[in-house]
Order: structure tokens, then sequence, then C-alpha cells
């Protein structure tokens, strides 16, 4: 699938678009999700421009991934989710429901999960 630039994760990176902030550095951006679905829901996105897991860990850089991933688990635990538990999840084109078409990782915690079933 090939990247549209104006899909609105994009937007975001280039603040067209407000979103509420958690961190920034030169690789990744996390923001609250608009539409929560748990007390803590926090999505992750690359800078770049990816599309989804399958683009991201064929092209992306170690380092890119590096940034991503420990800035998930890192924005987790500062948001006191390590010890109870959370979940990490990238829904992944059309079967994966994927609706935002920039990779995200959310981030849900605050309240017991239900069981993930497909
Ligand atoms: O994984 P999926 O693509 O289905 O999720 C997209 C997510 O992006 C949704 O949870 C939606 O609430 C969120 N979103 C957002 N801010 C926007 C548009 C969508 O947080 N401006």
């Amino acid at each position: 699938m090939t990247y549209d630039p104006n899909n609105v994760f994009a937007r975001i990176l280039r603040g067209e678009i407000p979103c509420k902030k958690v961190y920034e550095d030169e690789f990744v951006l996390a923001f609250h999700d608009i539409n929560p679905l748990a007390p803590t829901h926090i999505l992750v996105i690359p800078k770049g421009a990816y599309v989804s897991m399958n683009d991201f860990t064929a092209k992306a850089s170690d380092a890119e991934i590096a940034a991503l991933f420990r800035t998930v688990g890192r924005l987790a635990a500062e948001a006191g989710l390590a010890e109870d538990g959370w979940r990490m999840l990238a829904n992944i084109g059309a079967n994966g429901h994927q609706e935002v078409p920039h990779l995200h990782v959310h981030i849900f915690g605050g309240r017991k999960l239900g069981h993930m079933l497909p």
C-alpha cells in the first residue's frame, strides 16, 4: 500500500491538526487517543512515512524501530501501568481493521481489559 501523505496522523505530525501530546523526539510522537477506550489510551507513531508494521519492519532503521518500542514501554511505565499490566496493539491493514494508514501502536491500560480474541 502506498503511503498517503494526507492521512490524519501525517497531518498531526505536520502540525495541521492538534493532538494531546504525551512525548516527542526525533523518531516518534505519542499522544492521547481522541476516543479513549481505556483510562489510559495512548498512540505512539513513528515520524517516518510508514503505513503499518508491514513496511515499518521491512524498511525502517534499527534506530527507528528501537525508538518506537522503547517509547511504548517507557510511556506505559510512566503512566503507572507496568505493575498491574496493560496492552499494546497495532492494527494492520484491512483484515486488521486499521483505520488510519500511518503506523500506530496503541497503549491501553488503567482497568482490567477483556481477553483478546480475534
Ligand atoms: O488502529 P486504528 O487505525 O483502528 O485506530 C485509529 C485510532 O486513531 C482510533 O483509536 C482513533 O480514535 C484515533 N484517532 C485519534 N486522533 C485522530 C483520529 C483518530 O486519536 N485525529
